[in-house]
């Protein structure tokens, strides 16, 4: 939780002129992991890095060779992938028109070159200071306070993301409930409940990941896994995982089923060609199959095709 966060922040500084960027860099070297452009191409592709080491500030020059730096924001902007990026223009244009219109733009600050170093490291600072902020916020919120996986709002979000990339289909979702857990609380305590659940969360975890997909706190003593690139032939095995994840746990469970340990079923439903249309049917359908688990018996999985069964 923590070491995301202490990480240095990166600053991308996009100017033309490699003295530019050399004065802005050493204003930051020794607090950020500097990152240089020297076009708004370049600047895109570094602000983009395909979500592995995207900037936390962007300095933007407005005069480029390529592309106006107006032109450079409104496309971060544009993109779900950047736009919580802030950047700040660094320009030779003071004019107010121009200061009013990069703020419409996007644009948190506006500084006017030559600058004045002291002013510039100050704003800069503000700036990483509140992206820092707000990125721990973003994490706490989509975390589930009891087990420290996703929680149902992260489910909500990358379900979205899943959903949209329909180009890396196929696409399950697992649903995955504790069997019988109102009698492991009414005989072990709300507390070993408690418990529980974080280890059932953290072994679900793990198991999500052996599968390239993730999990996250449905509610209650229920959790949801989506599974890119599993399809109808794998989903069993895939559920079957899940479900053995829970219950290799070994916790005793006074009514327990299998040997009186802990067991969970599992509800799996697949779509091979997901898009954000399949949304309800995916839900409902690997819910159903959840209850049909519970029907037959708990401590078992289910598998149902989206496509196929009722919506
Ligand atoms: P089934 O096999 O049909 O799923 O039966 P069940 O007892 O698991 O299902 P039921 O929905 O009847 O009970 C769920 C229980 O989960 C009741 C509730 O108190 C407990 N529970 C939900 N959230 C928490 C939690 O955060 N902590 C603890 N300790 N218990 C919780
Ligand atoms: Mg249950
Ligand atoms: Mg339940």
């Amino acid at each position: 939780m923590s070491s995301p966060e202490r990480r240095a922040q990166r600053l991308l500084i996009v100017d033309d002129e490699g003295v530019s960027r050399l004065l802005l860099g050493a204003l930051f070297r020794d607090e950020c992991e500097l990152m240089e452009a020297g076009d708004g191409r370049t600047a895109l592709a570094a602000a983009a890095a395909a979500g592995a080491a995207p900037p936390d500030l962007i300095l933007l020059d407005i005069l480029l060779p390529d592309m106006d730096g107006r032109e450079v924001c409104r496309r971060l902007k544009e993109d779900a992938a950047t736009q919580d990026i802030p950047v700040i223009f660094v320009s030779a244009v003071a004019d107010e028109a121009e200061q009013a219109r990069a703020f419409e733009l996007g644009a948190v600050d506006y500084i006017v070159k030559p600058f004045h170093r002291d002013i510039v490291r100050a704003r800069v600072r503000l700036h990483l200071r509140l992206k820092r902020q707000s990125d721990l916020l973003e994490r706490l919120a989509a975390l589930d306070a009891l087990t420290e996986i996703g929680n149902r709002r992260a489910f909500e979000q990358n379900f979205d993301t899943a959903l949209a990339q329909g180009d890396r289909a196929p696409l399950a979702l697992a649903m995955i409930d504790v069997d019988l857990f109102k009698q492991y609380n009414d005989s072990l305590g709300h507390a070993a409940g408690d418990e529980c659940l974080r280890r059932v969360a953290a072994a679900l975890a793990a198991a999500a990941g052996v599968l390239g997909g993730s999990v996250a706190r449905y509610g209650g003593e229920e959790f949801a896994c989506i599974l890119p690139g599993i399809n109808a032939d794998t989903a069993a095995g895939a559920a079957e995982r899940l479900r053995t994840a829970v219950l290799d746990l070994g916790l005793p469970h006074p009514h327990g089923l299998p040997g009186a340990l802990l067991s969970a079923s599992v509800g799996i439903a697949t779509c091979a060609a997901p898009a954000p249309a399949y949304r309800a049917r995916l839900l409902a359908t690997a819910d159903a199959a959840l209850y049909r688990a519970k029907q037959l018996g708990r401590n078992r999985v289910e598998v149902a095709d989206a496509a196929v069964a009722q919506g």
